[in-house]
């Protein structure tokens, strides 16, 4: 063979573990829960806001998730939080909250774990687990996570390579936890104008890659509410199987990430227009 030869991962300059690697299944992982499949032609729609603040609070933007056509709500109640002086979440009765909001809205709920002991009375609760960027490198988090026959949204490490991501999730897998969802939400760069670098690039590599469902944060990966609708589309067009945006009622009076967060007509808007893209690239997004 000559020198320009190559296979299929060489130009990777990475290894793929084994159980996460694309080759070792015959087809890519679906991740089914509350009447819809991540990782099928639907592209899935994640929203919510930042952090759980209060019940009305959390009603009002589930509401308007829901109709918006938001599969899955978002709400951090454990928030790894830069600034120890910053709102840390509600903790166990924001977790609870969320269970409420579920019974009165019918949305499952996706909510962060920092900790290995909050894993058991979070997966009493939550349909997926976070596990967020801080925690990426977090083993005994993993492994624990990893002990749950439930999924777990993975997010990648804001300094991790694909391949440290891929060995992330690689340890919930070698606990029997199949059921994992990778999610680029921004790495950092030397550019300063956006909060972080949305890497899309990772969504075809990754789906090259690996066999596990891959969605995308551009609330996080971008930091600005205005530019969120443009990386979601991106990101769709790119492949994603899903997305998971903040969405907030009042995002001027958000306890958290208020200026990344789309208000609910923001949200309709752009779901209108993602479903679009989704089809444009021969998927779909089922709006109520
Ligand atoms: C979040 O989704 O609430 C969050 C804190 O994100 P990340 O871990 O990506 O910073
Ligand atoms: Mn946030």
């Amino acid at each position: 063979m000559g020198t320009d030869f190559y296979n299929e991962f060489s130009n990777t300059g990475c290894t793929v573990p084994p159980l996460v690697d694309r080759k070792s299944k015959s087809y890519p992982t679906k991740i089914s829960f509350g009447g819809f499949t991540i990782g099928g032609s639907e592209v899935i729609i994640i929203a919510g806001p930042c952090a759980v603040e209060n019940h009305e609070q959390l009603l009002e933007t589930a509401k308007a998730v829901k109709s918006a056509g938001g599969k899955i709500l978002r709400g951090g109640a454990f928030k790894p939080r830069s600034s120890p002086y910053n709102f840390q979440g509600l903790g166990q009765e924001g977790i609870k909250m969320l269970g409420d909001i579920r019974t009165e809205t019918g949305l499952p709920f996706v909510t962060e774990v920092m900790d290995t002991r909050q894993v058991e009375f979070v997966a009493e609760y939550a349909d997926m687990l976070q596990v967020g960027s801080r925690n990426m490198q977090n083993y005994p988090l993993l492994k624990e996570v990893g002990m749950l026959r439930k999924p777990v949204m993975l997010k990648r490490g804001m300094m991790a390579t694909l391949e440290e991501f891929l060995l992330a999730a690689e340890y919930i897998l070698n606990q029997g936890n199949e059921q994992v969802i990778l999610c680029e939400r921004g790495i950092r760069t030397f550019e300063t104008t956006t909060r972080n670098t949305l890497d899309l690039s990772a969504v075809p590599m990754l789906k090259h890659m690996t066999h596990l469902p891959v969605i995308v944060d551009p609330s996080h990966g971008t930091g600005l509410r205005w530019m969120v609708p443009a990386m979601a589309k991106a990101a769709v067009a790119a492949g994603a199987d899903g997305l998971i945006m903040e969405v907030h009622y009042k995002p001027e009076e958000a306890l958290c990430d208020g200026y990344q967060s789309l208000n609910p007509e923001e949200f309709v808007h752009l779901m209108t227009d993602l479903k679009k893209v989704a089809q444009a690239v021969g998927r779909d997004i089922i709006l109520p």
